[in-house]
Formats: structure tokens, sequence, C-alpha cells
């Protein structure tokens, strides 16, 4: 047995947590870039020499860039990032590049130059306001390249957040149909990493733990919007993120990365839709049965789950099928797909994206 386990230098996790933010980013310095959503103001406790840089949909290359530019304008010590995933991989993003210099292209694979990023970036603060993605601790950041048509990610243990503050009263005003798809990304990235041929005990645990929280609390945090079980939700989230980062992903995910680059559909409804087929498809091949077996027992019917939470099918978000094959082709390649537990053929590929449409 040989693994590694690597995360956020601290977890600040509870309701009403969010009011320490002024304490934790002083240990770090007082000048501030607040990467955040439009909705994120609401929520964020006022800041001394704070510079605020909004981001509104799909963070991109060129988005980062500009970011980039107004911290050392303003010559920021710390960048905290409140919002959802793109908020925080944006402010993960901008804090490497700060410390390494040069382009967002020197360090992405396939569309730039790979390069490592080698050196610790400025102190990143991440506190998410949605319970899905579980960005906060994770050690990539997805940006958008318009150009190429393509998402690409930053990687590398120095995108760490040195901070994550995940407080569930910030989430508590999401819209139902947001609390569905991140949820289900969420518990994606619960199962994904706990049948993936990379997970090791530590993840195991707490992809157990997390899954439990979802099966008990998803469909009621879509229903009835609970505290409680909106705390659960973020739990989860964070957990997801957890797992993912030291266990991988798999081919919901392999599928997820390249469909978000072609349309315009919300990832986490985009892993919604792939779920219950990929599932189905691994559940029958793989050679770790039982962990599929175990992942049932944990959270029950999945396909009923989907249709609960009004889960859309991926011919909804105008997936053609005359790019099956393109999409296939970029499926096989992400990198998330070599976490899946066993190596599907393009005919299998094809197979999951038709029920799934
Ligand atoms: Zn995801």
């Amino acid at each position: 047995m040989n693994f590694e386990f690597a995360t956020a230098a601290r977890i600040v996790f509870g309701a009403g947590k969010l009011a320490e933010l002024p304490a934790i980013t002083g240990a770090f310095g007082t000048r501030i870039l607040f990467v955040h959503a439009r909705s994120a103001l609401t929520v964020a406790p006022a800041l001394p020499e704070c510079f605020p840089f909004l981001v509104t949909g799909e963070p991109t290359l060129e988005l980062v860039r500009a970011g980039v530019r107004l911290a050392r304008q303003e010559r920021c010590e710390v960048v905290v990032g409140l919002g959802g995933g793109s908020v925080i991989d944006t402010g993960k993003a901008i804090a490497a590049l700060l410390t390494n210099g040069g382009d967002p292209l020197d360090y992405v694979e396939v569309v730039g130059k790979g390069q490592a990023i080698t050196k610790p970036g400025v102190p990143f603060i991440a506190i998410p306001t949605t319970a899905g993605t579980g960005a906060e601790v994770t050690r990539n950041a997805v940006l958008f390249s318009p150009e190429h048509h393509v998402k690409v990610s930053l990687r590398g243990q120095h995108l760490l957040a040195r901070v994550a503050l995940v407080d569930p009263e910030s989430t508590h005003g999401l819209p139902p149909a947001v609390t569905a798809s991140t949820g289900l990304d969420a518990l994606t990235q619960l199962i994904e990493p706990f049948v993936s041929c990379k997970a090791n005990p530590l993840t195991d645990a707490i992809c157990r733990e997390g899954m439990m929280r979802v099966a008990r609390s998803l469909r009621r945090a879509f229903d009835t919007g609970a505290p409680d079980a909106r705390a659960d939700m973020a739990l989860a989230s964070l957990f997801g993120g957890l797992a993912l980062a030291n266990a991988g992903l798999g081919a919901v995910h392999g599928f997820a990365a390249p469909l978000g680059g072609m349309y315009d559909a919300p990832h986490g409804a985009l892993c919604a839709a792939l779920l219950p087929a990929v599932f189905e498809m691994n559940a029958r091949l793989a050679p770790n049965r039982e962990r599929f077996d175990e992942v049932r027992r944990l959270t029950g019917d999945l396909p009923e789950l989907c249709r609960a939470l009004g889960v859309k099918r991926l011919r909804e978000f105008g997936v053609r099928r005359a790019e099956f094959p393109i999409i296939i082709e970029k499926a096989a390649a992400a990198s998330s797909m070599k976490g899946n537990p066993v190596a599907l053929t393009p005919e299998q590929l094809g197979e999951i994206l038709e029920q799934a449409w």
C-alpha cells in the first residue's frame, strides 16, 4: 500500500465561520485581492484594503491575466476567493501566477507549454458559496480557453489553498436547481474516487462518510433548504474535493471536461446526466465489483435520485449525436479518465453517451 494525501494547510468548517475571515486574512497581510461572484458580496464581511475582482461566467485565461495585473498594481499580499468553483479556481490561478510569473498558457497542458508551477503562490483563502465542487481543497484550477474552445487546468501542490473556509450558511440562498446540480457533482466526486483505481484507505473513509451525508440530505436540501441538510452538503462537497484531489476521478468527469468546453451547461448538471450510465457500465465491467455494491447500499437508487432532482438529459443541453465521435475521442484522452476503474473502449463510451442522451 502506497499513498500520499495533500490538502489545504488549514480547514475551518462551521456555520457562522465566515465572520472569522478578517482575522484569517490578517495573519498573511492587509492588502487583499478579493475574487468574488456578484452574489457573494451579500455574505462577505468587511475587509480593510480590499480590492474586489468580479468573476462572471466561466473563468478564462484572459480573466486570470486581468486579475494578476490588478493584484500587482495594488500590491496585494493575500488572495481571497469567495464564490462557486469558477471563482475559487480563478483565485487559485491568480495567487500562483503572482509568484511564479509568466502567462497562464506557460503552465496549462495540451494548448499551452505545460511547465511545472514550482513556487508557492501568494497565500490564498478559498471560501465556497455552493456545495458541490470541493474546489477549496483541490490542487487544480480549471480555466476556459475561448480560442481553443476547451477547458484546461493549471495543476500542482502549489495551487492548494492556504486556508479553506467552509461556512454552510453561505449556501443558504442557493436556488433548488443549483442545489441539485452542485449536490450531484459532490456525489459524483465521492463515488468516482471511491471506485477509482487510485483509491486509498484515507480517501475511502472520506468517501463513505460523504456518500452517507449526501444520501440523507441532498433531497432535503433541494426540497426545503433546511440548515442541517445544507451543512451535510457543504461537508460532502468538501469531502469530495479531498477525495478527488488524492484519488482521482473517472469517466463521468472524463466526459464532463470536453462537454463543458463544447456546450454551455453547468458542470454539475453534465455530471448528473452522465452518472447513472457510467456507474452501470463500470459496475458491469470493473474488477472491484464489491465497491459498486457498497455505493448502492450507501446512496440508494441513483436514477431515482436523479429523477427526483429534475436532472436533464444531454440532448437538453444541445448535445448532438453527430458530435459523439469527437466527444468520445476527447473524453478518452481526458486526465480524469485515468482514474476510471476499467479502461473503456470507444464503443462502450458511445453506449454511455447514448444512455445519457
Ligand atoms: Zn465535478
